[in-house]
């Protein structure tokens, strides 16, 4: 028998508006969509009824589900023939593990798209009025995770060279990054850049509940703390982020103006600086 498809879906960060046509045009004719927890339900929903929904984040039993079995799966159903859209997050390839899943399918001869979506590393900053590139702020973009312990030797990061980026002038973006934000914030702070250099966190980017706030390297564990920002949420820090009070007026008014998407909420009681 013939191998069905396996697509790696981008879903974007979390509107369904920010979906693409490729995208859901693959929703509509698949046999099944095997997804993560951070794509929102109203995404997985642009699936007609008829299409089988896998949840591969988490297992029955609460444990997340593990890469080997995920990629069991689609490589079991793949082989029966079924076309599967494997649906991530912003994009597939960015900290989505979509080129570990492309390596095991080719591996296993299963044919493998991979189909690109926004991402949040750009996207979150972008909705938030933080441009991640800008001609008098910023010519480089680096995208990190946050995940990792940075005073771990075998670290697979150099802060010290990420630090000189933003010295630099460039973006530096983290994902992943709330829960060791002090330590990131330290390793930046250890590697030269600034204490006043600015910083914004923007929560659950493009979604109903998006949230943003901005501080300086200094002030902005203790600002994240104030506001209550949980993952997910994307980290900028560099000149840029002080293009965004230039233009909140007008993001908000925009926001006001149509019903939904690109609003800027930050808290009223912390003003931004
Ligand atoms: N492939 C995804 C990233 C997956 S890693 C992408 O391209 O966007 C998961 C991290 O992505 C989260 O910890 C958070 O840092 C970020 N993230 C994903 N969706 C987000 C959103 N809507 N708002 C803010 N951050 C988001």
């Amino acid at each position: 028998m013939r191998p069905g498809t396996v697509s790696l879906v981008g879903a974007g960060p979390g509107d369904p508006e920010l979906v693409t046509v490729k995208a859901r045009r693959l929703l509509d004719e698949a046999d099944a969509v095997l997804y993560d927890s951070l794509v929102p339900e109203a995404i997985r929903d642009l699936a007609p009824s008829s299409v089988e929904r896998i949840d591969v984040g988490k297992r029955g039993d609460g444990e997340r589900t593990t890469q080997a079995e995920i990629n069991r799966v689609m490589v079991r159903r793949a082989s029966a023939g079924e076309d599967l859209v494997r649906l991530k997050s912003g994009d597939p390839c960015v900290f989505g593990r979509g080129g570990e899943e492309a390596e095991h399918l080719a591996a296993a001869g299963i044919p493998v798209e991979v189909v690109p979506g926004v991402t949040s590393a750009v996207a979150g900053p972008g909705l938030a009025g933080v441009p991640a590139t800008h001609r008098d702020h910023a010519s480089s973009l680096t995208v990190v995770t946050g995940h990792e312990d940075p005073t771990k030797a075998d670290s697979a990061l150099d802060w010290d060279a990420l630090a000189r980026t933003v010295t630099a002038g460039g973006t530096l973006v983290i994902l992943m990054g709330v829960g060791r934000l002090p330590d990131n914030v330290a390793a930046l702070r250890a590697g030269g850049v600034d204490a006043d250099t600015p910083v914004a966190m923007i929560e659950r980017a493009s979604r109903p509940e998006e949230f943003a706030v901005t501080g300086t390297l200094d002030s902005i564990t203790e600002r994240a703390r104030e506001v209550g920002i949980d993952p997910p949420a994307v980290t900028v820090v560099g000149d840029v982020v002080s293009v965004r009070d230039r233009v909140t007026d007008a993001l908000r008014a925009a926001g006001t103006a149509r019903s939904s998407g690109g609003a800027v909420r930050d808290d009223p009681a912390v003003p931004t600086e």
